[in-house]
């Protein structure tokens, strides 16, 4: 596949944009691969794709049911940080974080990775003492992020009001390497490089069960055919408790529709991404001028892959006070995605009780900014049976009652 370059936009520029080639090819099913992928979304095309780069293994299909990326990784608000509280957490979330610092380059693809930081803000004496504490497990285990008083907030967001009357701002934790990217580009750099590699990416390929023989896994039947393989990865979000019901075990999963809305495009007032969990909003401003706002999830479990009205009235007004000037913001459109959420808030990257089969899943509301750092180790997982950044993530935990509560760092919808 020929390269991207700026000379490579210059010599198109000159010939009319006639000489570029398809991204990614749209093959035919094969009878058989090493590996299946079921769920061309962010986390399993960065799976293959290390799957290819880091173990050599190309004889690789990811089966997508809709189009590649129009789940939750083309629906999401993009914030990237990595500044969680447990220590499996920190080294998974910050792989990701630092693989995204380069990833551009590494997939010859612009992924607009914007390290502008994020702050999570303290607005009750709790969330201060939490913030504080996350902090400083940061700074044990290497991350880089900081606890910042009202002042310094002030500084780097001039359009926040710190002095609200319910809920004054008394300080954030702020990750200065932190920042956003463009999610359809993470999903398409990842395609066009396993393309590269000779995978196939099936698309409208809907996996509708799962085919075993002595307790392995042998295959799977689809919308298009059975096709047979060696190892099976389920990375299908909101989807992975159908996956598994076809594999004959359940998953500790809740899906449940996880909604954003985009104002009309407006002159740059932000340049950092701001997220208030105790009135539950976050908001950053996209490259085209508009302010994307996140909010909460559905209170009832649910798979609408659509937005709400409740949701538009209750997400500005939360975040009205400390930003005033979203009183005067006009929606532009709202939407929503169906996300996997695990009773820890942390995901789980695991062998399965089928042997062969692993699952990816339970990113939850903040799934985003792992992918490069959960590929990289499902991949390691799926090559070799185990991996030192997934280890803490497997189903076991829920048996041994070892779980990793993230439900303070993943508060927030993000
Ligand atoms: C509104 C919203 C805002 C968010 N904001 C953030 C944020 O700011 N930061 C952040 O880190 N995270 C955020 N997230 C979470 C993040 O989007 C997800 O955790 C992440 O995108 C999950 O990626 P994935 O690849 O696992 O799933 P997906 O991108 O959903 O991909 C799964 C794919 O599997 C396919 N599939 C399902 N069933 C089958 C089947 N039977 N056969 C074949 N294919 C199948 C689906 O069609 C889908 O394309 C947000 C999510 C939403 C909805």
């Amino acid at each position: 596949m020929k390269r991207y370059s700026a000379f490579a936009v210059a010599r198109e520029a000159l010939r009319n944009n006639t000489g570029w080639e398809r991204a990614w090819a749209s093959p035919e099913p094969r009878k058989k691969y090493d590996v299946i992928i079921v769920g061309a979304g962010g986390h399993g095309l960065a799976t293959a794709y290390y799957l290819g780069k880091n173990f050599g293994i190309t004889n690789v299909a990811v089966l997508e049911k809709g189009w590649l990326g129009g789940g939750n990784t083309g629906r999401n608000t993009t914030i990237i940080r990595s500044n969680y509280l447990q220590d499996a957490s920190a080294a998974i979330y910050e792989k990701a974080r630092s693989l995204y610092e380069g990833l551009s380059q590494d997939l010859n693809y612009n992924i607009m990775f914007s390290p502008r930081g994020v702050m999570m803000l303290a607005q009750t004496q709790g969330e201060v003492r939490g913030f504080e504490r996350t902090a400083h497990a940061n700074m044990l285990q290497g991350v880089k992020t900081e606890f910042i008083g009202p002042e310094r907030v002030k500084q780097l967001v001039p359009i926040i009001n710190i002095n609200g009357p319910r809920y004054p701002v008394l300080g954030a934790i702020w990750q200065a390497r932190a920042g956003t990217a463009r999610h359809d580009a993470v999903a398409w750099g990842y395609a066009r490089a396993c393309s590269d590699m000779g995978m196939h990416i099936i698309q409208k390929c809907e996996v509708t069960g799962i085919e075993q023989s002595g307790g392995k896994v042998t295959g799977v039947n689809t919308t298009r055919g059975s096709i047979g393989c060696d190892k099976l990865g389920v990375v299908v979000a909101g989807h992975s408790g159908h996956v598994a019901d076809m594999a004959g075990f359940r998953l500790p999963i809740e899906s449940v529709s996880l909604q954003a809305l985009v104002s009309e495009p407006i002159k740059p007032c932000m340049d950092v991404v701001v997220m208030a969990n105790t009135v539950h909003g976050y908001m950053s401003q996209s490259d085209k001028g508009e302010m994307v706002i996140g909010g909460g999830t559905d209170g009832y479990n649910n798979y609408t892959q659509r937005g709400a009205f409740h949701h538009i009235e209750e997400t500005v007004r939360a975040l009205v006070e400390t930003f005033p000037m979203v009183a005067r913001l006009k929606m532009l459109r709202q939407w929503g995605g169906i996300v996997d959420v695990t009773g820890d808030r942390s995901p789980i990257l695991s062998k399965t009780p089928v042997e062969n089969m692993f699952v990816n899943c339970g990113w939850g509301t903040g799934g985003f900014k792992a992918i490069p750092g959960s590929g990289w180790g499902f991949a390691e997982l799926m090559a070799k049976g185990h991996s030192p950044l997934t280890e803490a993530f497997g189903l076991n935990r829920f048996y041994e009652g070892r779980f990793i509560d993230e439900s303070v760092a993943a508060g927030v919808a993000h």
